[in-house]
C-alpha cells in the first residue's frame, strides 16, 4: 500500500517536470496513508527520487532514516490536521501561477471554472519565508473552503481527497492564471458577480457525476 503511494508520488512529481510546472527541486508531495504522511524529501529533483526516499513523517514531523523530508513538511502536516476530507497535497512554482503570485493578488472570478476551486476567488496566501511555520499559517488560512491557493512570491499549492485530484486541480489553477494573465493583457477582463458564481458553486458540488 505505502509502496504504491511512493512510486505515485514519483510518478507525479516526474509529470510535473515533464510539463514544465516544476523545475529540479522545486515543488514537493504528500500524500496521506492510515498511519503517516509519506512525502518527498527535500532538495531532490524528480530525476534523483525513487519510492525508497519517500519520507514516511508523523503528524508532528518526526521521521526516521536517511532522508530528510520537504521543508515545507509543515504545510502539508497543518492541512492534514485542519482540512480532514484531505488526502494529497501538490505545491509547484508552476510559471503562470508564480508570475501571479508576485502581485500578491486574489484571482478574482473572471472565468467561471474558478468556481471549481470551491468559491469566487482564488486567494493568495500573503508572503512568509520558505519552510517556516508562518508560512505553513497563511496557507492553510488561504485555503479556507478552497482546494487550492497562490503563495506570494513563491508559487501555489493544490490538494485533493487522493493524488490524482489534487494533480488535476493543480493544472487547473495553473490553466486559470495563464487564462487570467492573458485576459490581462487587454485590459481587466469583466467579473462575474458573487451571486452568479454562487450558482456555479452549487452546480460544481454534482458537475461531472454520471448518477442521475
Ligand atoms: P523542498 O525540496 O524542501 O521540498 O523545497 C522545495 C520548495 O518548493 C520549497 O518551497
Ligand atoms: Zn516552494
Amino acid at each position: 500500500m505505502t509502496n504504491s503511494i511512493c512510486s505515485n508520488i514519483c510518478d507525479v512529481m516526474e509529470i510535473l517536470e515533464k510539463r514544465g510546472l516544476n523545475t529540479g527541486a522545486t515543488g514537493n508531495i504528500s500524500v496521506k496513508s492510515e498511519d503517516a504522511i509519506n512525502i518527498t524529501p527535500s532538495g531532490l529533483s524528480p530525476a534523483e527520487l525513487g519510492p525508497e526516499k519517500i519520507v514516511s513523517i508523523s503528524i508532528s514531523g518526526e521521521y526516521r532514516g536517511r532522508w530528510r523530508p520537504s521543508s515545507e513538511w509543515r504545510i502539508h502536516t497543518e492541512i492534514y490536521k485542519r482540512y480532514i476530507g484531505v488526502g494529497a497535497v501538490i505545491h509547484m512554482h508552476s510559471p503562470y501561477a508564480t508570475a501571479l503570485s508576485c502581485h500578491c493578488i486574489d484571482v478574482p472570478a473572471f472565468h467561471y471554472m474558478v468556481g471549481a476551486i470551491g468559491g469566487d476567488n482564488i486567494r493568495c496566501a500573503a508572503y512568509e519565508t520558505f519552510g517556516t511555520k508562518k508560512l505553513s499559517e497563511v496557507v492553510v488560512v488561504a485555503l479556507q473552503e478552497r482546494m487550492a491557493c497562490l503563495m506570494a512570491n513563491h508559487g501555489m499549492l493544490a490538494v485533493g481527497p487522493d493524488l490524482s485530484s489534487a494533480l488535476e486541480t493543480a493544472m487547473l489553477v495553473e490553466e486559470l492564471s495563464k487564462q487570467y494573465l492573458l485576459s490581462k493583457t487587454i485590459g481587466d477582463p469583466i467579473l462575474i458577480s458573487k451571486q452568479e458564481m454562487s450558482v456555479v458553486v452549487g452546480k460544481f458540488q454534482t458537475y461531472g457525476s454520471q448518477n442521475a
